[in-house]
């Protein structure tokens, strides 16, 4: 089933469109390029894909069956790991953090028409959901199970986001990708080994300690730790899936301008942060950068109430 992985679906997987953008209040500024993740495939999109292949192929190699992962009701991760379950002939569970809310949102009721089978634990459970004895439980509940965790970042996610800028035909100096657990960006810099500079921006308040977690990350998948990178912590707009009029109306400019959409949660925070840093000189206009579109709009659907009470305001 794997070996479709390399056929067809891979190749469809693997080839980002990389386009010119221009920026919301940003007239003369040419030099920003979008790698076009969000395109590679309609549901396992993004950054996810890079993170879920290589737990696909070991998983399939250990002859497991089924895929057990977390995530909250709007996760990208848990949409990507029940499309990818079903298209890979894997069974899935979704260990969801919080109530079950009938109707489903369109993410777990996606999630559900792949079938993922969804069980729901108390925030409080959640939070225990990496030590070994929760774990085990699970796997005492569930029985022989793949676990990947939240956010779908271990070592061989790290190992598949670095293929992200395999094949960049295309010469940069900054790389841009909004960052969640980190994995990613540790991927990213695994891959540049040292070569041009890399910029994560955090979508958490508080994202300090995402530096330590790629440090980590990075250790853990045996590669160097380099130092052509860093973390903007700024433009996390209040926290996770927080957001404001002001972002909301900057991923709508941007799509009348450039055709392409932003999710609110990832990409919109981190086109943002870009846009004010230029504008702020706090980044040099002269140098080429590639951001990432790392996908991220089937969330776009589940916040839309949201997003209209803000324009309404
Ligand atoms: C999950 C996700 C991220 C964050 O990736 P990490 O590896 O957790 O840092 C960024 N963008 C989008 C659209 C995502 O879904």
């Amino acid at each position: 089933m794997i070996n479709s992985i390399k056929t067809e679906e891979h190749i469809k997987l693997q080839n980002a469109v990389i386009q010119n953008v221009a920026l919301p209040g940003l007239k003369d500024y040419q030099n920003l390029y979008i790698k076009r993740e969000d395109l590679i495939h309609p549901a396992i999109s993004g950054n996810k894909w890079y993170k879920l292949k290589y737990n696909l192929v070991e998983a399939e190699r250990q002859g497991f069956s089924t895929l057990l992962t977390f995530g909250g009701a709007y996760s990208n991760h848990i949409y990507a790991v029940a499309a990818a379950g079903n298209l890979f002939g894997f069974k899935t569970i979704g260990i969801i953090r919080g109530e079950e809310h009938l109707p489903l949102n369109p993410t777990l009721d996606f999630a559900s028409n792949n079938g993922m089978e969804l069980h729901y634990v108390r925030r409080s459970e959640y939070r225990r959901k990496s030590y070994p004895e929760f774990l085990e439980k699970l796997k005492s509940k569930f029985g022989d199970v793949y676990i990947i965790p939240e956010g779908g970042s271990n070592d061989l996610a790290v190992k598949g986001a670095s293929e992200i800028i395999e094949n960049i035909n295309f010469d940069f100096d900054l790389i841009t990708l909004p960052c969640g657990t980190g994995g990613t960006l540790a991927g990213i810099i695994a891959g540049l080994k040292g070569e041009k500079q890399a910029l994560g921006f955090s979508v958490l308040k508080g994202g300090s300690f995402l530096i330590n977690n790629v440090k980590e990350h990075l250790i853990s998948a045996k590669s160097e730790v380099y130092d052509n990178w860093s973390i903007i912590l700024d433009y996390h707009f209040g926290g996770y899936a927080k957001i404001s009029k002001e972002l909301i109306e900057f991923i709508n400019e941007f799509e009348v301008i450039n055709g392409i959409q932003l999710d609110p949660v990832y990409t919109g925070k981190m086109m943002f942060g870009l846009a004010d840093m230029i504008k702020k000189k706090l980044l040099d206009s002269t140098k080429i950068i590639l951001s990432i579109h790392t996908g991220g709009l089937q969330g776009v659907e589940g916040m839309e109430p949201q997003i209209q009470k803000l324009l309404a305001k």
